[in-house]
């Protein structure tokens, strides 16, 4: 699963710079210019890191970030700032605003994607490869295997992926567009019920353990995965 990092910068260069160095690191990247361009993206692809500059034109990067850790929505999402300011008080305060990391301009493509790591560490171990588990269902993306107990589950490298984002984000309703952005990406052409073709068949994989209970569908709005009934 590809990790997607949203980019709020409103200097085109910065932006370029940004793009090219975390592209190449195995990133994929969005990039929004001010902070209204900002949520409409975070709403409809829910990236797994942002990447927010401090001035932006209008609301300001600290505002953004405030808003993120406001909404329950939101919240989990890990903030980098880019400030162009060194002083302590400034940096104090967008941790306040709930920034989980901070790096002064001008910086090294390099240094960002080494905190870019550590932030993700932290903040979602299944980024880099830890294992996964919900309800005695477990999936390591390493191995690429997912057991129940003792019993290995074979599930095929779509389904796979789509377990890997519903067990990463459990109790949490995905739409079948978000899903789609998800684990397919955002450039691709599918279908909405080739969702459902793809949830059909994780749950026949899931069934020879009893753990198809844990995929549920939401009436009107998409997709859980919950160990509650
Ligand atoms: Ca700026």
């Amino acid at each position: 699963m590809t990790t997607r990092i949203l980019i709020v910068e409103d200097e085109p260069a910065i932006c370029e710079m940004l793009t090219f160095a975390l592209s190449d690191s195995g990133y994929r990247c969005e990039v929004a210019g001010d902070v209204r361009q900002a949520r409409s993206l975070v709403a409809d692809s829910n990236p797994d890191l942002v990447v927010l500059d401090w001035m932006l034109p209008g609301q300001s990067g600290i505002e953004f970030a405030r808003e993120l850790k406001r909404d329950a929505g939101t919240r989990d999402i890990p903030v980098i700032m880019l400030t162009a300011r060194a002083q302590e008080a400034d940096v104090v305060s967008g941790l306040d605003a709930g920034a989980d990391d901070y790096i002064t301009k001008p910086f090294s493509p390099r240094e960002l994607a080494a905190r870019i790591k550590a932030v993700l560490r932290r903040a979602s171990p299944h980024a880099v490869g830890a294992e996964l588990e919900v309800d005695g269902l477990r999936l390591d993306p390493v191995g690429h295997r997912v057991l129940a107990g003792e019993t290995e589950l074979k599930v095929g490298p779509t389904e796979f992926r789509l377990l890997q984002f519903l067990m990463a984000h459990p109790e949490r309703v995905y739409s079948r567009s978000q899903l789609i952005d998800q684990v397919w990406g955002r450039n691709v052409y599918i279908e909405e019920r080739t969702v459902d073709v793809h949830v059909r068949r994780l749950r026949e994989a899931l069934a020879p353990a009893s753990k198809d209970r844990l995929v549920q569908t939401v009436r009107g709005a998409g997709y859980r995965l919950s160990a509650k009934d």
